[in-house]
């Protein structure tokens, strides 16, 4: 049997008709950048994650660029955020000239831990002590909400602006104690990726900022199209971050089964979790799990910790079994961020989970044989 990490084949073949259809309306319309598709996944988006607005831009990537950029974010300024996550995440602080302060995750999680965040920020260390720390970005990583609450009051404490790295976790909950809020609509601003491997994952490069406030809207509105308002006549520097009208039509087409989407991913991990009960495979913990809500996790990746990940990858791949790494290198110890000055042991929670993490398939349309077959392998029987 052969499993691979990820397959869209199925998804396609289940919504084909229907999304042909709505390319071939924009097809015949023949307006393709931003425009009524477009308007109408943003009016659907920030509905569906519980936003007042929402502004579709080009990548998950220009997401986050765009929001530093409305929170002008600058050289001199410092952005808090986690060093394993998706290289994105930093790379963009680094595009807006900012400087990355990390704070070390909570191994349960993966998500930046609160505890760590308030230590940097009352000492930061001495080469970072001039900068000031304006922002923080906390990563829902794998589908699961970091824990918001205790960010939301450092960020309140401290005088911080909070973007929401919500690539991996659209629809996903979290229980506040204000109630239950979905990922994008608790901090500033929530950025939302729709590359294809995604929840809801378009026919190419597509992303989203959402927002409560509606200064920060125009703005970003202004922002993805050069800073022009009216048009010819920019007030702001800004770039091409527009989303194109096709990526919006097959995403409003997606949105509607994204739900069902995200329950099966569940219903896949529960069976990996009972099976692998007891094992030396420890699965991920959705800690919100029981709390009356039901996007606690939306399983963008179901993760396992293993000791012996090596051997374990190479019984998977001689077996056909598809698996990945995310992700091998936490971010401060990259190349490119050398000059920042972090260290291995830096961040110790960070570089074990480099080490001991690896990806199974979750997607929607994996059967439970091949499930069996996944458990088999990874057990070793
Ligand atoms: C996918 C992803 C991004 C980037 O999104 P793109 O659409 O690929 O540019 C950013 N952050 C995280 C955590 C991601 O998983």
């Amino acid at each position: 049997m052969k499993v691979p990490l990820l397959d869209l084949k199925g998804q396609y073949s289940n919504i084909r008709e229907e999304v042909r259809r709505v390319i071939d309306e924009v097809c015949d319309s023949q307006y393709f950048i931003l425009g009524p598709k477009v308007e109408t996944f943003e009016k659907n988006t920030a509905g569906y994650c519980g936003a007042r607005h929402a502004v579709g831009v080009s990548s998950g990537t220009d997401a986050l660029l765009i929001a530093l950029m409305a929170l002008d974010i600058k050289p001199g300024d410092a952005v808090i955020t986690t060093p394993y996550s998706f290289f994105a995440t930093v790379g963009s602080i680094v595009r807006a000239g900012a400087t990355p302060v990390f704070a070390d995750i909570d191994p349960v999680t993966f998500n930046i831990d609160p505890v760590k965040v308030r230590e940097i920020i009352r000492n930061p260390p001495q080469r970072f002590k001039k900068l000031k720390i304006k922002a923080m970005i906390p990563v829902h990583l794998y589908g699961q909400a970091a824990d918001m609450d205790p960010l939301m009051d450092i960020a309140k404490e401290y005088g911080l602006k909070v973007i929401e790295d919500a690539a991996q976790a659209i629809g996903s909950e979290y229980p506040s104690k204000k109630g239950t809020v979905r990922a994008g609509a608790i901090g500033d601003m929530g950025c939302f990726s729709f590359f294809p491997s995604k929840n809801l994952g378009g026919f190419g490069d597509g992303g989203l900022v959402t927002t409560n406030n509606q200064s920060l809207a125009e703005k970003l509105v202004k922002l993805r199209n050069h800073g022009s308002h009216p048009k010819y006549y920019h007030s702001l520097i800004g770039g091409n971050f527009r989303l194109d009208a096709l990526q919006a039509a097959v995403l409003n087409v997606k949105l509607k089964y994204l739900e069902s989407w995200h329950e099966s991913r569940r219903t896949n991990a529960g069976r990996y979790d009972a099976a692998l009960k007891g094992s030396h495979i420890s699965t991920p913990k959705a800690v919100y799990a029981g709390r009356g809500i039901r996007n606690y996790h939306i399983y963008n990746q179901y993760v396992v910790r293993v000791k012996d990940r090596d051997d374990l990858i190479n019984r998977m791949r001689a077996a056909d079994i598809g698996c990945e790494i995310y992700y091998p290198v936490p971010l401060h110890l990259q190349e490119c961020f050398k000059h920042f000055g972090y260290r291995e042991g830096d961040f110790p929670e960070s570089e074990k989970a480099a080490r001991e993490t690896l990806a199974l398939s979750i997607y929607p349309e994996l059967t439970s044989e091949m499930q069996e077959y996944v458990v088999k392998t990874l057990k070793g029987c």
